[in-house]
């Protein structure tokens, strides 16, 4: 892609009314617009970066079994009616009629309309168990919409529900799930804490926020600093597995305000491992038994002839909010970097223009022809910019790696540079390998 193509309107200036780095930045580099208070236009760089997020969350639900479908947007109220909840949720629900007058609401979650789903198609024990999710839009009519897109009325969520025959069978998807959270983190450069948590308007006995430390977060947290230490990759997801990772989080105490208790936290943990910060929720996981499928009535029959309500869990990831937490947690001195899985581009082509002279020009669209031959995303700088202007879009726009055309490059060797680290003279065929290598790791 040329530079003088995209459509990224970035800002000079920073508008006054965002309070924190990310929705700063995500105004200033042109990746979303507010359309009105809590919703947001996506713009093309900051759309890119949301949909590899959804694919690596994706990927990970993908490779515990989980299986994709999508539900819409608008939903019927009258299983919300059924599960009791219609009147529970309150203002936070966007309530709409259509034109016959019928009850609608824009869904705020999907447990009423998944249990519906799968109440009128699976009759058997021999049908479980069974895990399905969704990435649709959801919309809650905050009463204080703020920070960007971190707390907005639109966004994006994965939305995963589990259906098991009993107790035991359900919480292993319950810990399959919390292991897919883990590896999703991880693969977002996050480091994602699991704190148990209060099951809020969701419901249940079970349930853990997935919080990553920032200082603008919202959740104020409390844990033992060990937790950090745990090594997810001594884990694969067999059942046996997952549960010893299970058993060593819940080793630790690791909780956000609602379970804090200042006794616990003294007793449990010794002075020099107390840990007290503020972090963001980026997803919450929660075991509910048959909270839903009671009241819906979704029950299966067993091999006896009895019926039996299904067990079920419920598990999101926000999506959307994800795209601003990565900010928060990666940004540093006024420079923004990606995490390369998760890069609106691979690398980034700066050439240094001299008058009169179009040779490194010439030479980086060379660069530029080759990389993208090898499938490698490329955003090309053919702007004539002054080299410092560049740079500071650069920073700005946070592609991990920069090749560029100056005075340290020779011929056939390019300055390669990561952004925050070093610099190291490359072949374009040498920058493809990197590259390609680094994609495979990811
Ligand atoms: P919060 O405590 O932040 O209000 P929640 O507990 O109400 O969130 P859940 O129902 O657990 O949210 O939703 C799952 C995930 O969706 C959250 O972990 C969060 O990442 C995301 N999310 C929830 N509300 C919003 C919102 N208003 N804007 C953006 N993302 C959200
Ligand atoms: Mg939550």
């Amino acid at each position: 892609m040329y530079l003088s193509k995209l459509f990224i309107p970035l800002l000079k200036e920073t508008p006054s009314e965002a309070k924190i780095k990310s929705h700063q930045l995500m105004l200033r580099a042109g990746m979303v617009k507010q359309s009105s208070t809590g919703i947001y236009s996506w713009l093309p760089l900051g759309f890119k970066i949301m949909k590899k997020i959804e694919q690596i969350v994706r990927e990970e639900q993908n490779k515990i079994g989980a299986q994709e479908l999508l539900m819409p947007t608008i939903q019927s109220a009258e299983i919300w009616k059924e599960s009791g909840r219609y009147d529970e949720y309150g203002e936070e629900m966007l309530r709409i009629k259509d034109r016959q007058g019928k009850e609608m609401l824009y869904g705020p979650t999907n447990e009423e309309l998944i249990t519906e789903i799968f109440r009128s198609s699976v009759k058997s024990y021999k049908s479980l168990p069974q895990l399905l999710y969704h990435i649709q839009w959801k919309f809650r009519d905050e009463l204080r919409p703020r920070f960007g897109v971190m707390r907005c009325k639109e966004f994006f969520m994965k939305d995963a529900y589990s259906f098991d025959l009993n107790d035991d069978e359900a919480k292993k998807s319950y810990n399959k799930m919390f292991f897919a959270y883990l590896n999703t983190f991880k693969r977002l450069g996050l480091t994602a804490i699991p704190m148990e948590a209060d099951t809020g308007p969701i419901g249940g006995d079970l349930s853990h926020e997935f919080v990553i430390l920032a200082e603008t977060g919202e959740s104020q947290i409390y844990s033992d600093k060990r937790i950090f230490d745990i090594d997810i990759n001594k884990h694969d997801n067999s059942d046996g597995s997952i549960k010893e990772l299970r058993k060593k989080y819940d080793e630790f105490y690791a909780v956000t305000d609602d379970k804090f208790k200042k006794e616990d936290f003294e007793k449990k943990v010794k002075k020099e491992n107390q840990l007290i910060t503020k972090g963001i929720e980026v997803g919450h996981i929660f075991y509910f038994g048959d909270k839903y499928s009671k009241p819906l009535d979704c029950s299966v029959d067993l091999q006896d002839g009895k019926k039996v309500n299904v067990k079920m869990g419920s598990y999101g990831i926000g999506v959307s909010r994800l795209v601003g937490a990565i900010i928060e947690a990666k940004f540093n001195n006024n420079i923004m970097k990606w995490p390369f899985s998760v890069s609106p581009f691979d690398i980034a082509i700066i050439p240094s223009l001299q008058k009169n002279d179009k040779s490194n020009y010439l030479k980086a669209e060379k660069v530029y022809k080759f990389l993208v031959k090898n499938k490698i995303d490329v955003l090309f700088d053919d702007t004539n910019e002054h080299l410092s202007a560049k740079f500071k879009k650069f920073d700005l726009i946070g592609i991990p790696y920069q090749i560029i055309l100056g005075s340290k490059s020779t011929e056939d060797k390019f300055e390669f540079k990561e952004i925050n680290g070093k610099t190291e003279n490359l072949s374009s065929e040498e920058i493809k390998n990197k590259l390609l290598n680094k994609r495979n790791f990811n």
